[in-house]
């Protein structure tokens, strides 16, 4: 057998290094399975024993506490992988090999590797070369074998687990409020104060049914909210707080809170990255789920009654957003702005104006938290309209010529300095030859002047070794400054930015891709100016200062001059008139409409002028009703006077009525058979009336 063994270690496999791979899956086993670890560690000895260096066996124990259930996560292990694809590795080392990898991909990759580059594996049961069908055979096996014992291991434990959460007996870890007695039964805190602040949030919810509404009470009221610490060295401690949002939900969306046993609610899934993923399941889809399990908070109708009113509660808030996803919206910086107050990030609200979105950045996430308002709201078309112009006037083509220019004299120091890392590589190789040489020229008797140049040679070849890896390294930090990619999206800004950048056509969605490329964040600050902050890609910045945009109703209203206008216009004409006589000279109202007789007239009553009436009255005309009184005729008498010119009468309205100015001594009488048109006027005809334009 060992004879054997040693007829598979090759001289190939000796002038490359031995790999020792340790792993303990958990941080537990790390402390208490020492003897494992020493094990692993003594396989050392064996590679010593087979003819590897002792300085030539690599220790690979960075994943020591991670499972091997993937290799994502494993940066020891990719680190091997790493090394036998380079053809850097003789031969390697785990305690039973199978254990490198929990996973039969990763396990056939790394033979598949080995098998490639001619690396040997060694466990404490022996040797295999995985390019010997029957080696090669035992190693898969074994791999198969190692993740079905992971599979049974686990199916084992979780077969038992699910069993009991199924009749609702699994003892999980309970919300506050309640607590396990004697006999692990659940049972309410004995605590009178935690159960009170519980029965209190479910009440407050029950008046105002909101849950935003919930936490507002109790942090105006300074009530304190109980919460169990649930790991850390106070583990199982009763600690009190603020009531907050997310805990106000949890609360409500509990159904342990009415006395319900419920298991798989969230589904956890490791990614490709092995960055694990939590999904809340939708009720249907739970587990387990035992209603009347033990004593609860409230009753199970009130507790679904609470759901749909939680679900109304959102699709109210929901119904308010568009409809289309909000990467579609106008808003430039969805994503991209931070709060100048709190730091935290600011989302985007869109509000319908006639038809067009207008976006707003608000910053809301602590304040619904707190169930406090909202910690600042900024404008976004405002915001914008100055960063459009900003990045307008930044990007011009001779902005970016410099740019590219600078880029190009950076790439071209990039490959200058490649040349003197290459040229010392090569000076490593040179020396390690000339190392080489000196060793095989000696007499391999003489042992003493042998080991000395083998020794020298061997540090020639690290000395190599290393020289090569810092090339590596430092090219492949230089490159990555400079990507490929990114510089062609550089150049294809190039074709005119501005221009692209006002088209109407643009689509808000590349536009907002150009302002990615080139804006790394904005930070927005309301105080007497917007204030807005722009840190660009390259670490420039800028500051910017809006004024704060004047509210809507504000920007609706009629400019100060033509009020000023149509309060000197009413003295001599109706509101029909002024209308026309503003219409004609191209004024438009606040909203940017002509003008009407009623507009006028709504803004003689919201500015307070005085009314045409009071006017002619203030100058001591007599209505119609006096004028008749005084001349003591009927009142079409004095309107046929009036058109003959017998009365002077001035228009206060468009429906042609009339005050009259007092007639004075020789007031008009009748005159029987005088024909009007020859009676004499009492004064130069008047006409107020005005040709509508
Ligand atoms: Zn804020």
């Amino acid at each position: 057998m060992m004879a054997e063994t040693h007829a598979k270690v090759k001289v190939t496999h000796l002038n490359r290094d031995a790999y020792l791979y340790v792993r303990q899956s958990t941080v537990r086993q790390v402390f208490e399975n020492t003897e494992s670890t020493k094990r692993q560690y003594a396989l050392k000895q064996r590679a010593i024993a087979l003819g590897w260096p002792l300085e030539r066996v690599q220790v690979i124990d960075t994943d020591l506490g991670q499972s091997g259930a993937s290799a994502a996560d494993r940066e020891g292990f990719k680190r091997l992988i790493t090394e036998v694809s380079l053809g850097r590795v003789g031969v390697v080392l785990g305690l039973e090999v199978s254990r490198l990898a929990r996973n039969c991909t990763d396990w056939h990759r790394l033979l598949e590797l080995c098998a490639l580059t001619d690396a040997l594996i060694l466990d404490e049961d022996g040797l295999y070369d995985p390019n010997d069908f029957n080696d090669r055979l035992l190693l898969g096996l074994k791999g198969t074998m190692s993740e079905a014992e992971l599979h049974f291991l686990r199916a084992r434990l979780q077969g038992g687990i699910l069993n009991k959460a199924k009749r609702g007996e699994l003892a999980s870890p309970l919300p506050v409020g309640f607590i396990y007695d004697e006999q692990k039964r659940v049972r309410l805190d004995p605590d009178a104060q935690v159960r009170e602040a519980i029965t209190l949030l479910f009440q407050t919810f029950r008046r105002v049914g909101a849950a935003y509404a919930t936490v507002g009470y109790f942090n105006r009221h300074g009530l304190l909210f109980p919460r169990r610490l649930r790991k850390g060295l106070r583990k199982g401690e009763l600690v009190w707080g603020e009531l907050c949002h997310s805990r106000t939900l949890q609360l409500l969306h509990n159904p342990r809170y009415a006395g319900a046993f419920v298991f798989g609610r969230t589904q956890t899934r490791k990614g490709p990255d092995g960055v694990t993923t939590y999904r809340k399941r939708p009720p249907q889809e739970w587990y387990s789920f035992v209603p009347g399990v033990h004593e609860g908070y409230i009753s199970f109708e009130e507790y679904e009654d609470n759901q749909r009113r939680l679900q109304q509660c959102a699709h109210a808030y929901g119904s308010e957003r568009p409809k289309s996803s909000p990467r579609e919206g106008p808003a430039l910086l969805q994503g991209l702005v931070i709060c100048g107050v709190c730091g935290n990030r600011m989302t985007v609200r869109y509000h319908e104006r006639q038809g067009s979105l207008l976006p707003e950045y608000i910053c809301q996430r602590s304040g619904i938290e707190h169930g406090q308002p909202c910690c600042q709201r900024i404008s976004g078309v405002t915001v914008d309209r100055v960063i459009g112009e900003l990045l307008v006037e930044t990007v011009t083509p001779m902005a970016l010529e410099v740019a590219l220019a600078v880029q190009e004299e950076l790439s071209s120091r990039v490959n200058e300095a490649d040349r003197l890392r290459a040229k010392q590589v090569e000076r490593a190789r040179y020396e390690a030859d000339l190392a080489s040489q000196r060793y095989k020229q000696v007499d391999p008797n003489n042992r003493l002047v042998a080991d000395v140049l083998e020794a020298e040679w061997n540090q020639k070849l690290r000395a190599l070794q290393e020289a090569q890896e810092e090339c590596e390294r430092e090219s492949r930090k230089d490159r990555m400054r400079i990507n490929d990619e990114e510089r062609a999206q550089i150049l294809a800004l190039t074709t005119d930015f501005p221009r692209l950048w006002k088209d109407p056509h643009t689509a808000d969605r590349d536009r907002k891709r150009m302002i990615r490329l080139l804006i790394e964040d904005v930070t927005l600050t309301r105080k007497e100016h917007i204030i807005v902050q722009v840190r660009f890609k390259g670490g420039k910045t800028a500051t910017l200062t809006p004024a704060i945009p004047l509210p809507a109703y504000k920007t609706w209203q009629t400019a100060d001059e033509v009020i000023a206008y149509v309060d000197q216009l009413l003295d001599d004409h109706t509101y029909g008139q002024i209308a026309s006589l503003l219409n004609t000279q191209g004024l438009r109202s606040g909203k940017g409409n002509p003008f009407t007789a009623t507009l006028v007239g709504n803004i003689c009553r919201d500015y307070n002028l005085k009314s045409r009436w009071e006017r002619l009255r203030g100058r001591g005309l007599l209505t119609l009703e006096e004028m008749t009184d005084l001349l003591e005729v009927s009142s079409s008498t004095v309107k046929v006077w009036r058109r003959h010119g017998l009365l002077k009468g001035h228009l206060y309205n468009d429906k042609h009525e009339c005050l009259f100015e007092a007639p004075g001594a020789d007031k008009p009488f009748k005159w029987q058979g005088r024909k009007l048109t020859k009676r004499y006027p009492l004064v130069e005809f008047v006409s107020d009336n005005m040709k509508e334009v």
